[in-house]
């Protein structure tokens, strides 16, 4: 069994309820367990600034998928949830976007997927909900842990706790 974190956002339509459906989409897989949740954030976009403002969430997951697996799935949830991305800008608008930041202490590249997710270390809306659920998480190529990638952060965006999702948030 694997741990996997994902990252959760949406700016489009009903933020809130979307990551939650997400988050429950994904826990009805048969092959994944949330095993922790963070509160949810709202959170300045990064990288094109004129476009709503996100909801974010992390979430912790155990999992028998293979991290190519664990892809597919989530952009299958992404997909039910309304997601194009044939329609979509970079870093634009979406309904639901899901990440995976780490999947246990994996380190893997391919043209689909790059794990650790190679912007996780410059994201405040990923490591600020990732601080609350595992701090001490190593990231396996920076070997300097979440707490320590947060601080080292250089002009964050802006990042406001929005409400919780019930359910553990340590993991
Ligand atoms: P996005 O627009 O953020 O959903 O990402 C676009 C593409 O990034 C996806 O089609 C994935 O194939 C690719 N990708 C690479 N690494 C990752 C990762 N760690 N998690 C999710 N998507 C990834």
């Amino acid at each position: 069994m694997s741990v996997a974190f994902l990252s959760l956002g949406s700016n489009m339509g009903d933020r809130l309820s979307l990551i939650q459906q997400a988050v429950s989409m994904l826990g009805n897989d048969n092959n994944i367990q949330i095993a922790a949740t963070s509160s949810f954030y709202e959170t300045e976009p990064y990288g094109k600034k004129d476009q709503p403002w996100f909801v974010n969430a992390v979430i912790a997951i155990r999992t028998e998928l293979s991290p190519i697996e664990l892809l597919r799935a989530c952009q299958s949830v992404e997909a039910k949830l309304g997601r194009d991305r044939k329609k979509e800008e970079h870093w634009g608008k979406r309904p639901i976007d899901i990440d995976i930041l780490f999947y246990d202490d994996l380190i893997f590249s391919n043209e689909i997927l790059t794990i650790p997710h190679k912007e996780v270390h410059k994201r405040a809306f990923a490591l600020v909900p990732m601080l609350e659920i595992k701090s001490s998480y190593i990231h396996p190529v920076l070997k300097k842990d979440i707490l320590e990638l947060h601080e080292a952060l250089e002009d964050p965006e802006d990042v406001f706790l929005y409400g919780t999702i019930s359910g553990s948030n340590v993991i």
